[in-house]
């Protein structure tokens, strides 16, 4: 190997490094984005427990319903659900991807009429 072919090599090499370091950052990047979004989704998630938690509470202090027939736990189900929101026990909490109608969630709320 000549001393120009080991310089050759030599470049190459450092490209390659440098491409792979480039990676290495998006992939760290990419990450902490990744990591982020599942904190906030955790901190969604608790709050959707808690206004569960609430909305049932409701409902056991009193089933009156309203002149819609639904009780005041549906109906906070029924908004949490127009604010694009699933309330079925399959994906409870979940986005609704692109306000699609979930058969579950309808179920649950309104039952099986
Ligand atoms: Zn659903």
């Amino acid at each position: 190997m000549d001393k120009k072919d080991l310089f050759d090599q030599i470049t190459e090499v450092t490209r390659n490094t440098e491409d792979l370091l480039n990676k290495l950052h998006e992939t760290q990047s990419a990450m902490v984005e990744i990591m982020e979004e599942n904190a906030e989704l955790q901190i969604e998630n608790q709050h959707l427990r808690e206004r569960l938690k609430q909305a049932t509470t409701a409902e056991n202090e009193g089933t009156k319903n309203t002149k819609y027939g639904l009780s005041k736990s549906l109906q906070n189900l029924e908004k949490l659900y127009a604010s694009g929101y699933h309330v079925c026990n399959e994906f409870y909490g979940k986005h609704r991807q692109d306000e699609e109608e979930c058969a579950f969630c309808l179920t649950v709320i309104y039952g099986d009429r």
